[in-house]
């Protein structure tokens, strides 16, 4: 205020100086009429500043109607809202503003009587709370969400270590009541290597950055057959203070039915990658009758051949004889080899890693389908890496892909006039990680089909299910490699698996 202002202000009666304080009030003060409608009587200059609306508008005015209408109904209730005390109301609620929209006023109002008792007017002074009540609904909202967030979240002050607060969720994981809670500090939530090692690592990655996002499994009471895990650290810091590290919000998550769900899932890729291999085997039967065939006849010739040299006395000596059993054996061995490989392909096995040499098993398959080469006039050509390539992975199931593509790559040439017919197999390390390449040069895949060969179900052979790439993608992709195929449609086709090397 100017020293000018101040010497008027000692120059006018009391009276005005009442209407000069009133007049320059950023609250809005108000005198009212004591009736329902609550018309405003006279109304400070402060009313233009909230409410959009000059004095002489305002004078005259119901201020009934500008009430919000819930919040109307409060106020002639009187409801909880509105605090009585030494003849003074307060009250908070929504009112219109000129523009059409509304703000929170805090009103305290006194209502003036006469000698009866009788009221007179009722004199109001009214402050815009608008920010304050918006950001206190927020907070109650925000409050309302952490409580019923389907997530595990809880506060843990950074010095004690000690749970200042836990949601409804963390409560019912750790199968407790509010009331009585079996957890008070951080360290109770967590196995004693565990809190030691992965959560203090945890937390000082959040004080160091703000936050860290992983996965900590939580202890829970050995009544519970639940898993569930941390999977968010976020550090609060002291905003007025030093900035140091006042609180944590921890976030965890119950993965007892996603654990279900996984393991489930597994189970139904195992069976399916199971009923697969029988398939291929049942698709690959008569080739393989064929090939046990072979040794069998060699064997049945190796015998009438010993039989007549006997009947005849060609024998001169027993040595002779013992060259001929040898042949026999031989044969025999070949004929329980292959017998063998089948059994072992169709077993059905647990997701089991082993390290094992990847270029035999590439030769060990193409053994397999060695009859449906000879019969599609095909040839296997090897390009593998000279070091011995070992890999640690679930050998039946890489075997399973190895066979779903050469036996796609061997097919490829069905109605294809090319007298040249190879199965190329490329097998490479590099940067940690194994590629493996099986080729044809066949007619190739158009770029529509490409884009719908890993489907489930899409084939185009008569007799094909359409299985074989989608189950080999979901086993390549569970060992974490990839699987995908290129083709220029013309020239021929390349599936590449890539993996990572692991050892
Ligand atoms: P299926 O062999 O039972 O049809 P797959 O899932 O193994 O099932 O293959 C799906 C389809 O992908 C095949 O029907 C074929 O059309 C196509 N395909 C796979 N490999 C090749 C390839 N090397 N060349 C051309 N087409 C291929």
């Amino acid at each position: 205020m100017t020293d000018n202002k101040l010497r008027h202000l000692e120059d006018i009666d009391e009276a005005e100086r009442f209407r000069f304080l009133v007049e320059q009030s950023t609250d809005m003060i108000s005198r009212h009429s004591p009736s329902q409608d609550w018309t405003f009587l006279d109304v400070s200059p402060a009313v233009e500043r909230m409410l959009g609306y000059t004095v002489e508008e305002m004078t005259g005015t119901r201020g009934y109607d500008l009430f919000h209408p819930e919040d109307a109904d409060n106020l002639i209730k009187r409801s909880a809202s509105v605090r009585y005390r030494s003849g003074m109301y307060t009250n908070v609620y929504r009112y219109k503003h000129k523009q059409g929209h509304y703000i929170w006023l805090e009103t305290t109002s006194r209502t003036l009587r006469d000698e009866d008792g009788k009221p007179i007017e009722i004199i109001c002074v009214s402050r815009d709370v608008t920010e304050q009540t918006l950001a206190q609904q927020a907070t109650r909202r925000l409050a309302r969400v952490v409580e019923a967030s389907s997530d595990m979240i809880m506060f843990c002050n950074h010095n004690t270590r000690q749970l200042t607060y836990m949601n409804e969720a963390s409560y019912i994981t750790f199968g407790t009541e509010k009331e009585n809670p079996v957890v008070f500090y951080l360290e109770q939530l967590f196995e004693p290597q565990v809190y030691s090692s992965l959560l203090h690592d945890a937390l000082c990655h959040a004080a160091e950055h703000g936050t860290w996002y992983g996965s900590i499994p939580l202890k829970l009471p050995n009544d519970r057959p639940r898993n569930a895990e941390i999977r968010e650290v976020i550090a609060h810091r002291n905003l007025n203070d030093d900035m140091s590290v006042e609180y944590y919000s921890i976030i965890g998550r119950d993965i007892t039915l996603r654990r279900k769900a996984e393991e489930e899932m597994k189970r139904h890729q195992l069976e399916m990658a199971h009923i697969s291999r029988l398939l291929s085997v049942g698709e690959m039967a008569s080739g393989l009758a064929h090939e046990i065939n072979q040794p069998l006849a060699a064997i049945l010739n190796y015998c009438r051949g010993s039989m007549r040299r006997i009947e005849e006395g060609r024998f001169k000596s027993v040595a002779e004889v013992g060259k001929s059993m040898e042949l026999i054996t031989r044969q025999a061995k070949r004929a329980a080899e292959i017998v063998k490989r089948m059994r072992s392909f169709v077993k059905k096995t647990e997701y089991q890693r082993m390290t094992f040499a990847l270029n035999d098993s590439c030769h060990e398959i193409a053994e397999f389908l060695k009859q449906e080469a000879i019969d599609h006039g095909t040839v296997f050509e090897f390009q593998l890496e000279d070091e011995d390539l070992q890999i640690l992975a679930d050998k039946v199931q890489i075997e399973q892909v190895l066979l779903n593509l050469f036996r796609n790559a061997i097919e490829a040439y069905n109605g294809c006039q090319k007298n040249h017919r190879p199965v190329i197999i490329a097998t490479r390390k590099q940067n940690e990680c194994i590629y493996i390449s099986v080729s044809d040069e066949a007619k190739g895949i158009s770029k529509e089909i490409l884009g719908k060969l890993f489907e489930p179900f899409f084939t185009s052979k008569s007799t094909g299910l359409g299985m074989g790439l989608s189950i080999s993608r979901t086993i390549i992709e569970t060992h974490g490699g990839q699987l995908w195929a290129e083709s220029d449609g013309k020239t021929g086709t390349r599936f590449y698996i890539k993996l990572p090397a692991n050892i």
